[in-house]
């Protein structure tokens, strides 16, 4: 579904990735690991336009999107929840969710994607009508993944959705990840919990300085002797 061939991008002078590759499969949920600074949010932001490559190639269903725009990119069908949640504080839960919509114009389909939002987060209906400002830390980030799905996306890219939540929060968000892979979302996900990214991944990729040092499935990667030391803490 969606391939990554060589990709270099810099913010000036300064390399962020280099020659990375990778490819996602329809139907996959893969991992992306590694330490802070490694470039995660980096590739993130490049698949979604956000971020100009120097040079490589990404291809979504057989099409170039390398420099395609991020909001026609949505219109294709890739959407993101992005680091740090970037929820419209002063704006309801149910008016942030209608600006993920913005690719949709009949009333009934985004009625219908709002339904789906507040069945699989019950806790976004009670409040759809306080500021999003108002919400807790692990309540804005389901109202960042809600206005995602807004947009009803095949590829959805999650960069770090459980960062600086309570261990339930973290359950029910992995939980809702797990609903959205047999509701047939494709997931790439950023995570900084290795252990709990790699029990509910296919596959995953660990990033090292920009660069991609290890893959496989999420069970080899889960008995490696390296990312144990590395990231599991043994
Ligand atoms: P984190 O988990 O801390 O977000 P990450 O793996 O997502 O880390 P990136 O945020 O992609 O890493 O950063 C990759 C590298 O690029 C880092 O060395 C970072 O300092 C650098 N970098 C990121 N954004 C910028 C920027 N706007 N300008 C200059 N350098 C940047």
């Amino acid at each position: 579904m969606l391939k990554a061939d060589n990709l270099n991008v810099f913010y000036d002078q300064i390399q962020a990735i280099k020659d990375v590759s990778f490819e996602i499969q329809e139907g996959e949920l893969v991992a992306l690991l590694g330490a802070n600074g490694a470039g995660k949010t980096t590739i993130i932001r490049t698949i979604s336009g956000l971020q100009k490559l120097r040079s490589g190639k990404i291809t979504y269903n057989g099409q170039d999107i390398s420099t395609t725009e991020a909001h026609k990119l949505v219109r294709l069908g890739i959407s993101q929840s992005p680091e740090g949640r970037q929820i419209f504080g002063r704006l309801t839960v149910l008016e942030n969710l209608q600006i993920g919509a913005f690719i949709k114009d009949k009333k009934a389909d985004i009625g219908a994607e709002i339904k789906y939002i507040y069945d699989l987060f019950p806790a976004l209906k009670e409040r759809e009508k306080l500021a999003a400002g108002a919400l807790s830390g692990g309540e804005q980030q389901m109202l960042a993944i809600g206005r995602a799905l807004m947009s009803s996306p095949k590829l959805l890219l999650l960069d770090e959705p459980s960062l600086g939540l309570a261990p339930l929060l973290v359950e029910k968000i992995f939980e809702v990840i797990q609903t959205l892979k047999r509701n047939n979302i494709t997931i790439l996900l950023v995570e900084q919990n290795v252990y709990k990214a790699l029990e509910i991944a296919d596959r995953a990729y660990v990033l090292e300085s920009g660069a991609i040092k290890l893959h496989g499935t999420a069970g080899d990667l889960l008995n490696n002797s390296e990312v144990k030391k590395a990231y599991l803490g043994g």
